[in-house]
């Protein structure tokens, strides 16, 4: 459903994917009323891919309440989360079915204007995107009367800077507004009042790319492919120790074991798994005893984790936990946005704790220290950015609190007992996170 055209050769082309099917489901969603699009949308069961999985057709219903307010739709192709590449191949390997998916929405919510808030950090899929949506216009696909339908819709591209958090609906935004990237404080939520103040639509790429399925196909026959509370496919991004990292397309509750096995190749020759991160960097660790564990919104829960944007981090026997836990503390601090305390705060302390840890200057305490800090942030940030960053700390203690006592007790991992492994006495600080210790040296922070 997803995936269909991508490897169809020039599927960016107006002319080959209309010659594969794209755009036959915007005259069919045209011949309904705006809310039975909507309720088709429902009855799907269709999910939101871009972590939270909040029902689509629900947050259409919301934005569609007020039939005279000015509406926006906005497609979240800022796609930042570590491991997920996703997004990145509809836009680059066919953007008609995210245009597609766009119109149907549009039309559906009552929105005349439509953008594609797209990460500062894919210039060609920026490029791609405009090609296309040009020959959508040329094609009367776009702009006023489409089909001859009497319905408008104006869609163009609005590039990222560069920031994680405008991944987070409220920021993006705030961004697209041309202020700082920053979070909003939610009630009001944007489908009652968004950018500008208006009734605001906003999905991600991957939710939109199944809109025209849904239509095509029809609500039930979709809706029986997948899992129970999870209908419809996903698109799993592998990557890290196994032997075809990429990205496929499978229906959810597939099993992790089979993505990893029967997709993926198996873990890398020679090696045992031995942790996954099943949903992006801001979703907890699972180990390899749990790799039977299906793949869809409510297994993964259960299993004490989340599926997030499907970026399924694969971590073989010679993966340091404490410095998988580390790099991706790292990657929070440098992309928290200072708002709230908590986070501002709590990121940058954690990333000094790990780093002393990995340098040998270990105290005793610090996996104290480190739970503590957790403490202080978890249910205390202002958004998910903060509530994720705690993640990979308090998973990978819980699971794998040996080997952050093996590094502490030796004052720093000696290699020896991390043979293999991706640290120890050989290794090397950035400069960054020596500044951050000489720092940390000279202050009252941990
Ligand atoms: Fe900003 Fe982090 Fe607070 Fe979110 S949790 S508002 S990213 S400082």
């Amino acid at each position: 459903m997803l995936l269909k055209r991508v490897k169809i050769p020039r599927a960016a082309d107006i002319d080959v994917a209309v010659a594969h099917g794209a755009y036959s489901a915007v005259a069919a969603a045209y011949d309904m009323r705006p809310l039975d699009v909507i309720d088709e949308v429902k009855r799907s069961g269709l999910r939101g891919r871009g972590g939270a999985g909040f029902p689509t057709g629900a947050k259409w219903g919301f934005a569609a309440m007020d039939p005279k307010r000015p509406k926006y739709l906005i497609c979240n192709a800022d796609e930042g989360e570590p491991g997920t590449f996703k997004d990145r191949i509809i836009l680059e390997g066919d953007p008609h079915l995210l245009i597609e998916g766009m119109i149907i929405a549009a039309y559906a919510v009552g929105a005349e204007r439509g953008y594609i808030y797209l990460r500062g950090e894919y210039p060609a899929a920026a490029e791609l995107l405009d090609g296309a949506i040009a020959q959508a216009y040329g094609k009367g696909l776009l702009g006023n009367n489409i089909l001859g339908k009497g319905v408008t819709f104006e869609l163009s591209v609005h590039r990222g800077a560069g920031a994680y958090i405008c991944g987070e609906e409220t920021s993006l935004i705030e961004s697209l507004e041309g202020k700082r990237g920053q979070p909003r404080l939610r009630p009001p939520f944007p489908a009652n009042a968004g950018a500008w103040g208006k009734p605001t639509v906003v999905n991600n790429v991957e939710t939109l790319a199944n809109v025209p399925s849904i239509i095509a196909l029809g609500s039930d026959a979709y809706s029986k492919v997948g899992a129970e509370g999870s209908p419809g496919t996903k698109i799993f991004c592998v990557s890290g120790a196994v032997n075809r990292p990429g990205a496929y397309e499978l229906p959810l509750g597939t099993t992790l074991r089979e993505l990893i096995e029967a997709s993926a190749g198996g873990i890398r020759a020679g090696r045992r798994l031995k942790a996954i991160i099943p949903g992006g960097a801001s979703t907890p660790m699972l180990t390899a005893a749990q790799v039977d564990v299906k793949m869809d919104f409510n297994s993964l829960l259960a299993a004490g984790s989340m599926l997030g944007s499907g970026a399924v981090i694969v971590m073989d026997d010679t993966a340091c936990m404490v410095h998988a836990a580390a790099v991706l503390v790292r990657f929070f601090e440098h992309e928290s946005c200072g708002k709230c305390t908590p986070c501002r705060e709590g990121t940058g302390w954690l990333h000094q704790v790990y780093s002393r840890i990995l340098k040998g200057g270990a105290r005793g305490g610090d996996i104290e220290l480190l739970l503590n800090i957790c403490g202080k942030m978890k249910g205390k940030c202002f958004c998910p950015l903060g509530e994720g960053a705690v993640q990979p700390v308090l998973s990978s203690i819980r699971l794998f609190r040996d080997e952050y006592e093996r590094c502490i007790g030796k004052n720093g991992c000696s290699g020896a007992s991390c043979k293999g492994m991706t640290h120890g006495k050989n290794y090397q600080m950035t400069s960054a996170e020596s500044r951050a210790i000489s720092n940390d040296q000279n202050s009252n922070t941990p």
